[in-house]
């Protein structure tokens, strides 16, 4: 074993000696071999002795404080750059990310057949589209409602509906480069959506999400009419509570978390036939034990009333602090649950941040750029070895 040692620091000397004479002009003692080859051979020994000794030398196995050389040590894992922040966001809403394994991470953001870095999501809610005066500070008239989405429209965006989006934020799944989730709250008449959103479902092909309230004493009609633009497809259908009116929160009893959870679950099953995987947490209340509760229950999303900016892969603005200046915002950090505490747009508000998410997503790809070879030479060296490559492009 010391001999091995022995050979390993003789070998590392030489290579330095080699390294030094490329890199200076210091006289080197003149020699009849190539300096190349012999770096070649000297790299040869290293890694065949090193096959044969690694597994048996322990770490604490040499007397010295040299290092033992390993294969990987030769090429030492660049720093990774922290993730991208945005001066657009309020100095409170600080960009969170939700994948621990560096690797799972980079291997998603870099697999060209996914979603290009910068891909944004802006998510909306919407309360309330009234066709004449608007009278309550929660809804919005048909007419800004139509000019809000043309605009989104005009600006590059596409709709998409609540697995797409779960798809896209859990594993990076490829959606429109500017994506807009469009949920509306509460139980409607089909008429509401055939006047609001139809029009934009048969241009463009955009979906809307309902936060859908499964209530026992939902009228038989509002099931059927909503269960017919179910089966059409373009209407998702989504968690929002059953009793809806009293807020879910750590305060709630277990009961009550499973009575809202479940019984939308159920409720959707019942008559639309799909599983919700959102919940829009009914009065934008949530809390741990909510989240654990619809955690355990399923759901991969849930969203709040907080319109703190627009979504990114591995990248949820959020704060862990109450805000004076914005009372009304419950702080999700404490909830470490980034996915089920997604923010939203307010309706009347979204249209004014359209081109602010733009930016956002620009700068986010300018970032990820200027990053991408630091982020690839990280992951070719510590990822994969075990993750494997990098996908290629699919034909
Ligand atoms: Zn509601």
């Amino acid at each position: 074993m010391i001999k091995k040692h022995f050979r390993f620091t003789l070998l590392l000397g030489l290579l330095g000696a080699l390294m030094a004479g490329c890199s200076s002009s210091a006289p080197t003692t003149p020699t009849a071999a190539d300096p190349a080859q012999l770096v070649e051979d000297a790299m040869a020994t290293i890694q065949a002795e090193y096959t044969q000794t690694a597994l048996a030398i322990p770490p604490t196995d040499s007397p010295t404080e040299t290092p033992i050389p390993s294969p990987t040590a030769i090429r030492t894992p660049p720093a990774l750059p922290g993730i991208y922040q945005s001066p657009i966001l309020h100095s409170l809403d600080i960009p969170r990310t939700y994948i621990d394994d560096t690797c799972t991470y980079l291997n998603a953001k870099w697999d060209p057949n996914k979603s290009a870095p910068g891909t944004v999501v802006m998510v909306v809610m919407i309360h309330s589209i009234t066709k004449g005066k608007v009278d309550k500070p929660n809804q919005i008239s048909a007419d800004d409602m139509r000019r809000l989405l043309n605009d989104l429209q005009a600006q590059g965006f596409e709709a998409i509906n609540a697995e797409k989006l779960a798809g896209f934020l859990e594993s990076n799944e490829k959606i429109p480069a500017r994506s807009v989730l469009l949920t509306s709250d509460d139980r409607h008449y089909a008429q509401y959506f055939n006047n609001h959103f139809r029009p934009f479902y048969e241009q463009y092909g955009w979906t809307v999400t309902n936060g859908f309230i499964s209530h026992p004493d939902t009228l038989q009609l509002i099931w059927d009419e909503n269960a017919a633009l179910a089966a059409e497809g373009w209407v998702d259908y989504q968690a929002h509570g059953v009793i809806h009116n009293t807020p879910m929160s750590d305060n709630s009893s277990d009961e009550y978390l499973r009575g809202e959870l479940q019984g939308s679950i159920t409720g959707i099953q019942e008559h639309y036939g799909n599983t919700p995987i959102a919940i829009i947490w009914p009065g934008g209340g949530f809390g741990v034990r909510p989240v654990a509760t619809a955690r355990e229950l399923g759901y991969k999303l849930g969203f709040t009333t907080n319109p703190r900016g627009p979504v990114m892969f591995n990248w949820v603005p959020l704060t862990d602090t109450r805000d004076e200046q914005r009372p009304y915002f419950l702080p999700e950090g404490g909830v470490n649950d980034p996915l089920m505490t997604l923010p939203r747009y307010t309706d009347l508000d979204a249209g004014s941040h359209i081109d602010e998410v733009r930016t956002i997503g620009k700068e986010a790809a300018a970032y990820a750029e200027q990053n991408k070879a630091t982020e690839l030479e990280y992951y070719d060296i510590v990822c994969a070895p075990t993750y494997g490559e990098i996908p290629a492009l699919a034909p």
